[in-house]
């Protein structure tokens, strides 16, 4: 299949449908939420009333064979507010632990527990983050031991800054089985939080994205049936025998999985510097100053055409990168990481010099800027900190194992 950045009627249509929720539903709420740091419950109800919010879409959205349907979607809906933007898709994180790792019998039995029904809204958690495991993922130190009379793991330890922690019904953690392995000895595993032993006391105050809840989550002693573990014993046993043995699919394999994952967080990145692109356009039409528009100096008008092509830059590779990642083309370069350190940084970037476009109100809670600044900074952050990903793509195009 050619790349063709035209868009399909599915597409124009799923562009347009959620547009018109972030337009009307998620703007005007976004302030109010990013006051209160609380998870939009009702705009989450909404979602799922018009099917927005709910594994069908997902499922739905992901089916696409050009892999654009879901950057539109992570566009528009951060275009409409970070915070709400990733409160909505948040749950996905989860979705996407269960499909990568577990069996079409858990696909069908957990992925929609994570999302609930429009009468029942649930949220779901991916949980692999640690304290001293965020960059570093084989510094994981939470545990998981089989305790073959009951047919049962039993799971020790603590996981930082889960999305959704301590509101979702659903978690997908991560944790070491064999020490030894470092990042090729961890598995997956699947249970409901509820579940003895699981605890998540308080949720972190944050920059920004404050509509989304974060937080700590530990576990002490917690017992979950041997089905809990996502893609059964045996293909575990396997694993972790090839591991030993010292073969390298398995990491190669985890490292596809982020190239594929990445462009749709640098949509969501994309999203968020558009709305502030827009809002900052319309305000230097509108502002008079020495008795003409500012946008009529081009010290402005420059910074908005500048703006404007980082915007498209970033947007083009997540396409690609998406495209890739549907049509199975190999990331020799790691254009996945690519797509989203640009798409990050231009978010930072453009949200800032929206703030200097609209001067003092831009510094103020009155005005929608400082809020998308707020929110854009996650973008070098999770998913990958901007750091690892020019790791990433160093290793790619050098081919030396760089640390
Ligand atoms: C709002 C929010 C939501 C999150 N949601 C989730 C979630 O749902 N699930 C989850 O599992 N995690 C989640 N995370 C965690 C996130 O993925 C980690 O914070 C991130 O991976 C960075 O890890 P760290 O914070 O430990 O930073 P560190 O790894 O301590 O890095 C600190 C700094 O050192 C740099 N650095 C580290 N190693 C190198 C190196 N080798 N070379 C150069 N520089 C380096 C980093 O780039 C960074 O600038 C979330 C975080 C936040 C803030």
């Amino acid at each position: 299949m050619t790349f063709s950045l035209a868009l399909n009627d599915d597409q124009i249509q799923l562009r347009d449908w959620v547009h018109e929720f972030a337009e009307k539903v998620i703007r005007p709420a976004a302030p109010e939420w990013d006051e209160r740091e609380e998870t939009p419950w009702p705009i989450l109800q909404e979602a799922a009333k018009i099917g927005l919010y709910g594994y069908e879409t997902m499922v739905t959205l992901r089916s696409d064979e050009t892999g654009q349907s879901f950057p539109i979607l992570a566009e528009e809906l951060f275009w409409g507010d970070g915070g709400i933007g990733l409160a909505i898709l948040g749950t996905g994180l989860a979705a996407a632990g269960i499909a990568a790792a577990g069996t079409l019998e858990q696909v069908i039995e957990w992925v929609p527990q994570c999302y609930g029904d429009e009468n029942n809204v649930k949220v779901g958690a991916f949980c692999s983050s640690e304290p001293e495991a965020g960059s570093d993922v084989a510094n994981m130190r939470t545990t998981a031991k089989y305790d073959e009379a009951s047919d049962e793991w039993v799971i020790s330890g603590q996981k930082a800054w889960v999305t959704n922690g301590g509101i979702a019904d659903v978690l997908v953690v991560q944790a070491v089985v064999d020490a030894d392995l470092g990042s090729r000895g961890q598995a997956a595993f699947i249970m409901k939080a509820d579940t003895p032993g699981i605890a998540a006391p308080q949720k972190l105050r944050k920059h920004g994205l404050r509509a989304s809840n974060t937080a700590d989550i530990f576990f002490d002693d917690v017992r979950v049936p041997g089905t809990a573990l996502l893609g059964g014993k045996d293909k575990l046993d396997e694993k972790l025998a090839r591991a030993r043995e010292g073969q390298k699919a398995g990491g190669q394999a985890a490292m596809a999985t982020f190239e594929r994952t990445r462009p749709t967080v640098g949509a969501m990145a994309i999203g968020v510097a558009r709305a502030a692109y827009e809002y900052a356009l319309e305000y230097a039409k509108g502002r008079v100053v020495f008795g003409r528009p500012i946008i009529e100096n081009q010290a402005i008008s420059f910074m908005l055409a500048d703006i404007a092509t980082e915007i498209d830059a970033a947007r083009l590779l997540v396409r690609r990168a998406a495209w890739m990642g549907a049509t199975g083309e190999r990331f020799a370069a790691a254009e996945g990481s690519m797509s989203k350190l640009k798409a990050g940084r231009v978010a930072v970037w453009s949200t800032e010099r929206a703030i200097q476009i609209l001067g003092g109100v831009g510094y103020t809670r009155e005005y929608p800027v400082e809020r998308m600044h707020r929110d854009a900074k996650i973008f070098d952050i999770f998913e990958g900190t901007e750091q690892i990903q020019q790791l990433v793509i160093a290793r790619s195009i050098s081919g030396v194992r760089l640390v």
